[in-house]
């Protein structure tokens, strides 16, 4: 097949496809929901229940209630380090999959990796991918194993943090009036849970129903999270604004429900083969114990160009980095293996994953000017793959429109519907599948302001980009911790896996604090200055090639400079290192870096 492309028209083509895309705006295209829309951050999943505001003292404060939360709280337990507790926005855990309840809702990275703490927990997932009720039920039964909702505080979203240097403790307030004191805090905010909405012009005026994908209205759509149909869709025009990995995700389900479905297109996603199966019980049940970890380490390093003698989750992801690999190999004999052609295997093996894509929609599509419109013009990594085997098809019924706008987005919306090119499409209901802040600041998408040692604000201390020791750690904010994937093993494909790593690096170190009985823990201007220089001497920065379409990978097509690069790098040596570096770092017992006051 790779004989057959043309790489030269194929650069020219990614590269007028981008610039059709780039604009001045980059973030700022999107607003955030104030005003008509600021209902869209309410939680509909809970009754607000009043309660007295707390005025006492815990342990361990974790702030967000999603896996990076639960399983730092799961791994203090473990260490003995029983009183903690859970604060969280949301009605219950689950974090991002608590608020994402769209139809079809799942997980594009395999269960068996996804999913943290099976082998603790006592479940096997049903499917390979499994879907978000699952992956929330899971979370759930995480806190319960764990004992973690015992102290919880729910439906409580956190307004300050603030150092108290006198008494060595963190004081937490929030909107219900609380007043927490912590000895140590910890921090897992994630990214997806703040949705943003395209700053499309009149977007104010229209009048039929709208709805952002991360609070699916089931009360207007009908149906239900579990799967049910949405029959009250049935008379209905409804229109989609984004297709990305959510909308691609929703829109099959959508497509068998809408009177008339529009899609309203600026880039198409690229589509792979999903290929889901049932997981065989017994199998997995006969796993010697260990096993999770060792799929784990299967995966990463998979995943990141690595050697093993099997690929056990053998999916999409390990694909698309396994054929770069071979490529590679390949080319050793001819080219040698420095850096140009390390990109030329790169490159080729690209092109010939993206021209399956396209060869995919010409297969399943058969309308061809539609087949033609979703069709990716870009590298793979460029945007987030997709993975489906129902989305395609979905174009082929006669009730779904595909609306390219030719990457120019929707023109305009109005009281009946949206503008694109000219043409007036009216509509019922608008579904913004827009997606979540991540590109904007900490602070802006925590929605409240860290103050450290001498007030301090981490916004501050952030103003030209992360600064930490391993992600984790932040100078000038003792007894405080991160827990996240950036400067840290920073893998995307699967995120879980550096809370599972980050939450034992956190357990060990309060553990070992409350042994010693430090008040303080904290990590040095020095070793935070090192860590920092470490990261950047890396090319790892999770950060899309210049000549990407835009999107959040790549700062929305705007300029990267030092402070996007920090805040999206990862260990120079890649995530495999960095699980065998911090795994040594945290058992030596010894925590360099740190000091204990
Ligand atoms: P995204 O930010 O990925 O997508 C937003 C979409 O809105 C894009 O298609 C964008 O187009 C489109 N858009 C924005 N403005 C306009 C406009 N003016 N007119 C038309 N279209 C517009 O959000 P998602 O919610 O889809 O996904 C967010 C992230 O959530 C994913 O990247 C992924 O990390 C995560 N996710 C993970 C899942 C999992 O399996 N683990 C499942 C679902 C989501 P354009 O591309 O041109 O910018």
């Amino acid at each position: 097949m790779t004989g057959t492309i043309d790489r030269e028209a194929l650069r020219e083509k990614y590269r007028a496809e981008r610039d059709k895309r780039l604009r001045p705006d980059g973030n700022a295209q999107y607003i955030e929901p104030k005003g008509r829309f600021a209902h869209f951050l309410d939680d509909p999943y809970v009754e607000r229940v009043e309660r007295e505001p707390l005025h006492d003292e815990v342990t361990v404060a974790i702030i967000g209630g999603g896996f990076a939360g639960l399983v730092t709280g799961a791994r203090l337990v473990q260490a003995g380090v029983t009183d903690v507790r859970i604060i969280e926005g949301g009605g219950d855990v689950g974090g991002a999959w608590y608020w994402n309840r769209y139809p079809g809702a799942m997980c594009d990275t395999a269960a068996m990796v996804y999913l943290p703490l099976l082998e603790e927990t006592g479940h096997v997932p049903t499917m390979k991918y499994v879907l978000a009720p699952e992956i929330y039920g899971h979370a759930r039964r995480i806190a319960t194993t764990f004992g973690l909702y015992d102290n919880a505080l729910f439906s409580t979203a956190v307004t300050s943090l603030d150092w108290d240097e006198a008494s060595s403790r963190w004081i937490i307030s929030t909107a219900r009036g609380d007043r927490i004191r912590a000895r140590f805090v910890s921090m897992g905010l994630g990214p997806l849970h703040r949705p943003k909405l395209p700053g499309i012009e009149g977007i104010d005026s229209f009048g039929g129903h709208c709805f952002h994908t991360s609070r699916w209205d089931y009360a207007y759509t009908g149906g239900s999270y579990e799967g049910a149909p949405m029959t009250g869709l049935a008379d209905k025009r409804v229109g989609i604004i984004g297709t990305g990995a959510t909308a691609v995700q929703y829109i099959p389900h959508l497509g068998r429900a809408a009177k008339e479905l529009y899609v309203f297109q600026r880039t198409p996603s690229s589509i792979d083969v999903r290929n889901n199966h049932a997981i065989d019980r017994e199998m997995v049940e006969s796993f010697e114990p260990g096993w999770q970890q060792r799929w784990l380490m299967n995966f990463v390093t998979l995943q990141t160009g690595g050697f093993t003698d099997e690929d056990l989750v053998m999916d999409g992801w390990t694909d698309i980095t396994k054929r770069i690999r071979d490529r590679m190999i390949a080319q050793m004999g001819t080219n040698g293996l420095g850096p140009e052609a390390m990109l030329k295997a790169y490159e080729e093996s690209d092109d010939e994953k993206m021209e399956e894509i396209r060869a995919r929609v010409d297969a399943v599509v058969a309308d061809p000017a539609t087949a033609e419109a979703l069709k990716p013009w870009y590298r793979q990594l460029c945007k987030r793959p997709c993975f489906h085997d129902e989305y395609l098809d979905t174009f082929n019924r006669s009730s779904v429109h595909l609306v390219d706008t030719d990457g120019r987005g929707v023109e305009r919306i109005d009281e009946t519907g949206v503008w694109v090119g000219g043409r007036h499409v009216e509509l019922d209901c608008i579904v913004f599948a827009s997606g979540f802040e991540v590109g904007t600041s900490y602070s802006r998408r925590a929605g409240f302001e860290t103050a450290g040692r001498d007030g301090e604000l981490l916004s501050e201390h952030w103003a030209e980009g992360m600064h930490t020791k391993h992600g984790i750690h932040v100078h000038g904010f003792p007894n405080l911790f991160l827990v996240a994937p950036n400067q840290g093993a920073n893998l995307i494909s699967n995120v879980t896996h550096n809370y599972v790593e980050q939450g034992a690096t956190i357990a060990a170190v309060v553990a070992h604090a409350l042994e010693v009985g430090a008040e303080q823990v904290e990590v040095t201007a020095e070793a935070e200055q090192a860590w920092v220089r470490l990261l950047e001497g890396s090319v790892r920065a999770f950060m899309g090639s210049p000549d990407c379409t835009p999107g959040y990978y790549n700062n929305e097509g705007q300029p990267v400079g030092r402070k996007e690069r920090l805040n999206g790098s990862g260990y120079p040596e890649g995530p495999v290192a960095y699980f065998r570096y911090i795994d040594e770092w945290r058992s030596s017992g010894e925590f360099e870096g740190l000091e204990f006051r």
